[in-house]
């Protein structure tokens, strides 16, 4: 985990909302990345799964309306939506589990490749530079 940012002040220093687009799925990346947090398939070591698959599109327009900003610690800007109810679970490379209950996108900005994945967030987060409340 990284810092969180508000709307505001991440749309301030020009990190942008996302802008979904009509298909999810629509190329092989975006594809990929939805079968990998849907139907896995391939041993990924650590992964994360939607328990709706049908749910991934509505989740994502919540997402676009109603999410903030992290910055990783690598340095990337993410967007996360707190669900505020379980969407999903983290599997680690032991095969135990974690609930989730919020999602990510690691590249939010760029519509040929936004895709989602369940994640959990701390508690009680604060914009860390306003200080707003953000959860
Ligand atoms: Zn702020």
């Amino acid at each position: 985990m990284g810092y969180f940012y508000c709307r505001n002040c991440g749309t301030n220093s020009g990190w942008g909302i996302p802008n979904v687009p009509a298909n999810l799925t629509g190329n092989s990346y975006q594809l990929d990345k939805y079968l990998k947090h849907n139907y896995p398939t391939a041993n990924y070591g650590s992964n994360s799964t939607f328990d709706d698959p049908h749910s991934y599109y509505a989740y994502a327009v919540s997402a676009s309306a109603n999410g903030f900003y992290e910055l990783d610690g690598k340095n990337r800007v993410n967007w996360v939506w707190d669900a505020e109810k379980r969407v999903g679970k983290t599997t680690d490379i032991s095969g135990s589990a974690r609930p989730d209950s919020a999602v990510k996108y690691p590249v939010f900005n760029n519509p040929s490749k936004i895709h989602g994945f369940s994640t959990a967030l701390p508690n009680a987060i604060r914009c860390s530079n306003c200080g707003c409340e953000l959860t």
